[in-house]
């Protein structure tokens, strides 16, 4: 996601990417396994360099609770900020990133990466609803029943436990 700065002139300009599926290689990139499709809204303005990017792809996540894999859209903004010069510049508390004046491009894949990787939702969750599955038995209690308290046992059945827990070890 390379966009040349050098000899760039001010106002906004506008960048279409697509990124193939399994194609950027990063922590968590078992979460976007699929195509991505990135719009970079760049807007320059003396030596300050604005980026609004815009994400869609479909993401990719494991239940928590059940672990079923399911799939969510993911269509997310984010800005990045570059200066070309130097820091004593800034005034601006927000994260500026400092490019020397000689920069010839600008790569936005680790920032997107970055973006990517904080967006991995901490509690993952197929429905609010979802029931997960049951720690004593290991049925999947959105489609089956809890088989931890089966039928009590017979009446009948408990005497003779009984008796045979008395019965002298063999
Ligand atoms: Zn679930
Ligand atoms: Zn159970």
């Amino acid at each position: 996601m390379k966009i040349p700065i050098l000899h760039l002139e001010e106002g906004i300009h506008h960048y279409d990417f697509t990124i193939e599926g399994g194609s950027l290689h990063f922590y968590r990139e078992e979460v976007y396994p699929h195509e991505m499709q990135v719009h970079v809204e760049l807007n320059k303005f003396e030596r300050n360099i604005k980026c609004t990017i815009h994400v869609e792809t479909t993401a990719h996540y494991i239940c928590d609770r059940c672990l079923v894999e399911y799939e969510r859209p993911f269509a997310e903004d984010f800005e990045v900020l570059f200066h070309i010069g130097t820091r004593d510049l800034i005034t601006d508390e927000e994260d500026v990133i400092i490019l020397p004046p000689e920069t010839v491009d600008i790569d936005l894949t680790e920032r997107l990466q970055e973006f990517l990787i904080l967006n991995v939702p901490m509690k993952m969750l197929c429905t609010d609803t979802c029931k997960g599955i049951c720690a004593g038995c290991g049925a999947d209690l959105n489609h089956e029943e809890c088989r931890c308290t089966e039928q009590p046992i017979d009446p009948r059945w408990l005497k003779l436990k009984e008796l045979l827990d008395k019965s002298p070890e063999r």
